[in-house]
């Protein structure tokens, strides 16, 4: 650390971490789950069922709750969604099931749609049961490479359908992002390693660690040994502030900070600034206050360029953010960041506004914000794919992302892509869920074709 700057590990108690980063949406008791599935109208033609991502019977899953049947709303649930756990956790269902729900209209309350969801699930997952089987033997092969929600749904929903799967994963663990990158306080007690034990105990589905396209293998040797590949590597990359000084000392890319995080053993240990300030106005930037917050900053501020209603994070979240004491303003964007002995000091912006041809421009004047830590949180983009592949075919892009149809096939005959790595969703867990499941489907249909 740099002679001046203010970071530090161990900012707070071990009680008060334990404390901070403990479940954020404790589960529901027996009790409460039968209340809140009596308040179900199991709506024919059931809105919550359309603004699913991945199509859950909704009003189905809740009846079998009220009367008991644990298993059959689990087996509702994860027959659609096989993150159906982790996205009870981790799905903004305010603006998903939750913002459909026709509880709404009177009462301004919804049904507890994702509490629901976690009950069943959980119950399911704490007996330990996998309730799907394998599909008699099909003899086809498939590579799916990344071990994320979209290459997991993928590889779960072939092997359902007989076929083998073969998982390249480039880390040490699969899970993508709910591993390495969710918040730490939605996903508690290694949840995202219990849900990949659960999904590969199907069987059928080999995981090869540390192994990354482009570096130990290629899609040609992919296409060549596999009868169909599925391409589900998520974004690797960050964008850059594009600032002289991002080079300095405690300037963080807010998720690679929170992969540090989610790892440590001990978040005592982790250094954090006293004074943080956060750029960019969407999930990451919310998560990267908050949990830096929680660590024990004493003052973190997020600056977002355009207006609240503009942010990806969701009102919800931004109301989190500031209830947990993290101030966000608006308006705002970087132009310089100050440092002292190597080691950032503070943010200079200038103040933008919309000009009359719609464009965000700076107005000239601006503030200082003092920090210790500076975090980069405004977007993650892809990693280039390694050009050509060697078989002289090259995946037409859009967007900087892979190109595919709605199926999921890219323009490579035999190779499907899905999740964040393609332009279609939200970037959220289960939009690549749904693209895993529809990728599996097609490939199968073209199996049989
Ligand atoms: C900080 C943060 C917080 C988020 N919070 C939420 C949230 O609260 N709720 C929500 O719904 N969504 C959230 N998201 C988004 C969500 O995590 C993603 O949309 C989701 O994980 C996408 O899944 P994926 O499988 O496409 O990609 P990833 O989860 O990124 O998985 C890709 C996998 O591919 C592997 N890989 C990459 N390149 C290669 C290669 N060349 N070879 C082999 N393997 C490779 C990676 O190691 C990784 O395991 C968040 C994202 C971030 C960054
Ligand atoms: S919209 Fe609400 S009340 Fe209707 S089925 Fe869905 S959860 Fe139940």
């Amino acid at each position: 650390m740099s002679q001046g700057s203010d970071v530090a590990a161990g900012r707070l108690e071990p009680d008060v971490l334990a404390e901070n980063f403990a479940d954020i949406h404790p589960p529901l008791d027996r009790k409460t789950a039968l209340v809140e599935a009596s308040r179900c109208y199991f709506c024919h033609d059931a809105p919550c069922i359309e603004a699913c991502p991945t199509g859950i019977d909704i009003p189905s899953f809740i009846r079998k709750i009220s009367t008991d049947n644990l298993r059959g709303a689990a087996v509702d649930i994860l027959s659609e969604n096989i993150m159906g756990g982790a996205c009870a956790r981790v799905c903004p269902t305010e603006v998903l099931c939750e913002r459909a729900c026709v509880r709404n209209a009177q009462e301004h309350k919804p049904v507890q749609i994702g509490l629901l969801q976690r009950y069943a699930t959980d119950d399911l997952f704490d007996r330990g049961l996998q309730p799907f089987e394998r599909a008699a033997p099909s003899g086809r092969k498939v590579a799916v490479v990344g071990g994320g929600p979209a290459g997991l749904a993928c590889a779960h929903r072939l092997s359902r359908l007989g076929h083998e799967v073969v998982v390249f994963e480039a880390k040490e663990k699969a899970g993508g992002l709910n591993e390495y990158g969710i918040a730490a306080y939605k996903v508690p007690d290694h949840f995202a390693q219990r849900e990949v034990d659960f999904i590969l105990s199907l069987g059928g589905i080999e995981v090869r660690y540390g192994q990354a396209l482009g570096r130990e293998f290629s899609l040609a040797n992919l296409r060549r040994d596999y009868n169909a590949v599925f391409l589900g590597i998520g974004l690797g990359d960050v964008r850059g502030l594009g600032l002289e000084g991002e080079d300095l000392d405690g300037v963080h890319n807010a998720v690679e900070y929170i992969a540090g995080l989610r790892q440590a053993e001990d978040l005592g240990q982790l250094a954090v600034g006293r004074k943080v300030v956060v750029i960019g106005g969407g999930n990451t930037a919310i998560d990267i206050a908050v949990q830096t917050k929680r660590l024990g900053a004493e003052d973190v501020t997020i600056v977002y360029r355009r207006g609240p209603e503009a942010m990806s994070a969701t009102h919800h979240e931004q109301d989190f953010a500031q209830t947990n004491g993290v101030k966000i303003k608006h308006w705002a964007a970087p132009v310089a960041l100050q440092g002292a002995n190597g080691h950032v000091t503070g943010v200079d912006f200038e103040y933008t506004q919309i000009d009359g041809d719609g464009r965000l421009t700076g107005t000239g004047e601006g503030f200082a914000v003092p920090a210790d830590m500076v975090f980069k949180a405004v977007g993650q983009i892809m990693l280039p794919l390694p050009d050509g592949n060697g078989a002289g075919e090259i995946l037409e892009m859009t967007g900087g992302r892979i190109a595919v149809d709605v199926d999921r096939r890219t323009s490579i005959a035999g190779v499907w892509a899905g999740g964040d790595c393609v332009p279609l969703g939200d970037d959220l867990t289960v939009s690549a869920v749904q693209d895993g499941k529809v990728a599996a489907e097609s490939i199968d249909r073209y199996f049989r074709s």
